[in-house]
Formats: C-alpha cells, sequence, structure tokens
C-alpha cells in the first residue's frame, strides 16, 4: 500500500505515524520510541537525525514566536523589559512545549521529500524494518 504526500502530511500534523498512521510514541517522556509499536517503522536513520526536530524546534520558535514579542514591543503594546522577560520566558518554555511536535514536523517534512524512504512505500525489505 502506498502512503501519499496528502496521507504523510496529515498524519505528521496529527501527530501520527507517517507509515501507519499510529499514533507517535515517545518512550521515557521526552525520548521519541525507536519504533513505531504499531508497523515497526524505525525512526532513527543515524547519527543526528535528531537535529532535524532541533531545527523545527529552533526555527518555529525563532522565526514563528518572538518576531510577535519584537513587534509588541516596537509597537508600544509591551514595554522592553516585559518584552525581554517574555522573549526569555518563551524562548525556554515554548521548545520543551513544542518539543514532541516538532518530532512529527521533522519526520514529516523529511517523508515528504523522500518518500520513497517510508516503508509502506519501499516494501518489507526496506531497511527501516530491519532490527539491528
Ligand atoms: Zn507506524
Amino acid at each position: 500500500m502506498q502512503v501519499t504526500f496528502r496521507a504523510i502530511a496529515s498524519r505528521g500534523l496529527r501527530m501520527r505515524c507517517p507509515n501507519c498512521g499510529g499514533p507517535l510514541v515517545f518512550a521515557r517522556g521526552m525520548r521519541l520510541a525507536e519504533k513505531c509499536p504499531a508497523c515497526g517503522a524505525r525512526w532513527e536513520r543515524g547519527n543526528g537525525f535528531f537535529l532535524g526536530a532541533m531545527v523545527w524546534n529552533y526555527g518555529v520558535t525563532v522565526f514563528g514566536l518572538l518576531p510577535f514579542v519584537v513587534l509588541a514591543a516596537i509597537s508600544g503594546w509591551i514595554s522592553i523589559p516585559i518584552a525581554i522577560g517574555l522573549g526569555i520566558g518563551l524562548g525556554i518554555v515554548f521548545p520543551i512545549l513544542f518539543y514532541k511536535y516538532s518530532w512529527s514536523l521533522w519526520l514529516t517534512s523529511y517523508y515528504l521529500v523522500l518518500p520513497n524512504e517510508l516503508p509502506a512505500n519501499a516494501g518489507e525489505e526496506h531497511p527501516a524494518f530491519k532490527t539491528r
């Protein structure tokens, strides 16, 4: 069964496994499970794979959230000290809250670019199904 771009994007936005649509499971709180418990697809693709999730997290925090704080300060809606405090607070708290979703966005963007890497699209001989 082929997983379409639309299904990958839809599953990613809902924090679902891009391969089977099951929930993304985080083992030990904040760490993404090594593989999907529903379909067995492995998430770790090698050293540094986690950097993609960090890029999503950093990017959304710095380019999606903090500009609003800066604009609010520039427009005079909030004072500069409040803006600095808000920026520091959001810069620390938001990435922690957004961490799991950033993993979902990373897996989604990875498999949207490389859909044939998805085990459901590559067949059961795919390395993502093999145990090490
Ligand atoms: Zn799955």
